[in-house]
């Protein structure tokens, strides 16, 4: 995840509760890009390294367990470069630039220019972050499928050149579509649309009620529509009442139901929902030198693997002295 803000429920329902989940069944890897943050905010890095520790915060409050999975800083393991370098060697131009976000994010964030480097060699770094672990499986939305075809791509060419080295990444996809945010568009941090994971109570209560709903409603007694409502959308992925939502839901479409009461009882069932993990993130907050610790101690961790895979692969490039 890259450190570029806080953290919202769009990454705990797009990526932390299965993150969570994962660590049940597999050996995982989780890091914060902070090399990837400075692929687009090359000229305001200073923010990152405090969102890089405030989101790790989140993760642990959202379960991410440092006993169980491997928590790191990529710049803090170095050796992504050495095989991001190497990869750069074999790797066409054209390859990168027929990745579809490569054209798109350069439309779209025209205050920054993106003509780099660093930002057309994106993929390709991913590609290093993943190989170096032999990831087999990367966790991802559909809107990242391309990124991973490439890496598979990359991963052969520079087997046929060097042996077989590096393991094929696949997808394993998150279970989930997107989460809108309080204005029906995807929830972003660049649209203003957030529910942070780190906002209070009140705040949840004030963001739930200016939340865009069904707006052909103009008084409670018309019925509504809850497909495609977001009010509703939350309701089924927060609210584990599902007989109140499936009450709210008929009465909602009946017009017998005021938008005050569908969002009281949402922004309430958030609240429950969010407590626990206030409650570790307060616990967590109390040491602010533990997630230093977790994160150096996981870049230990993270970078003894990848030290192994990187003599791996110098021995296959043949630089060895
Ligand atoms: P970002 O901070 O936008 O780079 O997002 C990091 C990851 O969080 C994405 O790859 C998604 O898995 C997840 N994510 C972010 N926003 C949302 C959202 N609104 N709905 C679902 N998942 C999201």
């Amino acid at each position: 995840m890259r450190p570029t803000g806080r953290l919202h429920l769009g990454h705990l329902v797009g990526a932390l509760r299965n993150w969570t989940a994962l660590q049940e069944q597999y050996d995982c890897f989780y890091f914060v890009a902070d090399w990837h943050a400075l692929t687009s905010d090359y000229a305001n890095t200073a923010p990152i390294t405090g969102y890089a520790l405030d989101n790790v915060a989140d993760w642990i409050a959202a379960g991410v367990d440092p006993e169980r999975s491997t928590i790191f800083v990529q710049s803090l393991v170095p050796e992504h470069a050495e095989l991001f370098l190497l990869l750069s060697m074999v790797v066409p131009i054209p390859w990168l630039e027929r990745v579809p976000t490569y054209k798109e994010q350069q439309e779209q964030l025209t205050e920054k220019d993106l003509s780099t480097i660093g930002f057309l060699g994106y993929p390709l770094l991913q590609t290093a972050d993943v190989a170096i672990y032999d990831g087999r499986f990367v966790p991802v939305g559909d809107d990242q499928v391309p990124h991973l075809e490439l890496s598979r791509e990359v991963v052969r060419r520079f087997n046929q050149h060097y042996g077989d080295v590096l393991v094929e990444p696949q997808p394993l996809l998150t279970p989930v579509s997107r989460l809108p945010g309080l204005d029906n568009r995807k929830m972003s941090k660049s649209y203003g649309n957030t529910i942070d994971l780190s906002d209070d109570s009140d705040a949840v209560v004030r963001k739930v009620r200016q939340m865009y709903t069904d707006p052909k409603r103009v008084r409670a007694d018309i019925p509504g529509t809850v497909e495609g409502n977001p009010v509703f959308m939350y309701h089924d992925a927060f609210n584990p009442d599902t007989a109140e939502v499936e009450d709210l839901k008929t009465r909602y479409r009946e017009g017998k139901v005021g938008d005050v009461e569908v969002k009281t009882k949402l922004a309430k069932a958030m609240n429950t929902m969010l407590d626990p993990m206030r409650e570790r993130r307060r616990e967590v907050a109390e040491q602010p030198e533990r997630i230093r610790e977790i994160v150096i101690e996981g870049s230990k961790k993270a970078r003894e693997v990848a030290q192994a895979t990187m003599e791996r692969v110098r021995d296959a490039v043949k630089l060895r002295y």
